[in-house]
């Protein structure tokens, strides 16, 4: 993707973890990338189309001098996640905060801290079979529009569907939400992790069926094989009641290890399923 390059934007602001730094206040140097579409600025030659560049050294300039936070880690990664809120054009950002003048009793051209955010496409599978199904689905839904974390929301139509697994409980009610995220993969799964246990508590139901579970199907083309979590969900292949949902979003959707569409993995699916 294109970029946009900023360098060795000069701030004067008030972050470290010493009452001086908090007092007197210091240098900071920013260097940033905009990952950013400039097709269409570049055509039609109009700054409507385009990042303002200048804009966005205002913005943090403005932020890291209204802002006080302790460590370098915390300025890079709020500001990287501001400038991604502000200016919705840029998908991904990587920002380096430096202290040219760090208090550090030794020769030294500067410490930095650099970081990378951005917009991460992700498809959640969404089930429920207890209580009131349809509530339980629609408010985690709209929780997470609520979520400036979340943009882009797209939501499949709800289907009913016998349990899968052999245990014997109540016809699930299931569905897909694909959105953009600034989420990690491991930020995502304790957010939706928090929302099972809103929905959970709600209801005081100490055991039993789900009244709602949330899955990470795809989290843009990425694999990961761990135990608390693994993207591509592993079962997808074989769960009619979420490649169904997942064909009406999205269904020429790359699955990265098998390399085959949605749309392919749930003909395949039927097809087992009938012989
Ligand atoms: P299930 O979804 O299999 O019915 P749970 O919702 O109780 O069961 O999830 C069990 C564990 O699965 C979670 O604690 C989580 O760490 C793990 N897990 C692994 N991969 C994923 C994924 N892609 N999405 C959600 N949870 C996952
Ligand atoms: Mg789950």
């Amino acid at each position: 993707m294109d970029q946009i390059r900023i360098r060795n934007l000069k701030i004067f602001a008030y972050h470290g973890v010493y009452e001086q730094e908090k007092e007197q206040g210091q240098n900071f140097c920013v260097n940033a990338v905009l990952y950013t579409d400039t097709e269409k600025a570049g055509k039609s030659d109009d700054i409507a189309d385009a990042v303002d560049y200048g804009a966005a050294c205002l913005f943090i300039d403005n932020y890291m001098r209204e802002n006080r936070f302790d460590l370098l880690e915390a300025v890079t990664r709020h500001v990287a996640e501001e400038l991604l809120l502000a200016f919705p054009a840029i998908r991904k950002v990587e920002l380096e905060v430096e202290k040219p003048d760090a208090p550090i009793p030794l020769r030294f051209d500067s410490v930095s801290v650099k970081t990378e955010r951005g917009w991460h496409r992700v498809f959640i599978a969404l089930g429920s079979n207890m209580g009131e199904r349809l509530k339980f689905l629609e408010r985690a839904v709209a929780d997470l529009r609520a979520d400036v974390c979340f943009r882009g929301i797209r939501v499949s139509d709800y289907i009913e569907t016998a349990p899968y697994g052999g245990v014997e409980q109540d016809d699930f009610l299931n569905g897909v939400l694909e959105a953009e995220t600034l989420y990690s993969p491991e930020g995502l799964l304790a957010r939706l992790q928090e929302e099972e246990r809103l929905a959970e508590r709600k209801r005081e139901i100490h055991w039993g069926p789900r009244t709602l579970d949330l899955d990470i199907l795809f989290y843009d083309d990425l694999v990961l094989a761990k135990k608390e979590l693994s993207i591509p969900h592993p079962d997808m292949k074989n769960r009619q009641f979420v490649l169904e949902p997942l064909s009406e979003l999205a269904p020429f959707y790359v699955h990265p290890v098998y390399r085959k569409t949605v749309k392919e993995m749930l003909e395949e699916l039927e097809e087992t399923g009938r012989a």
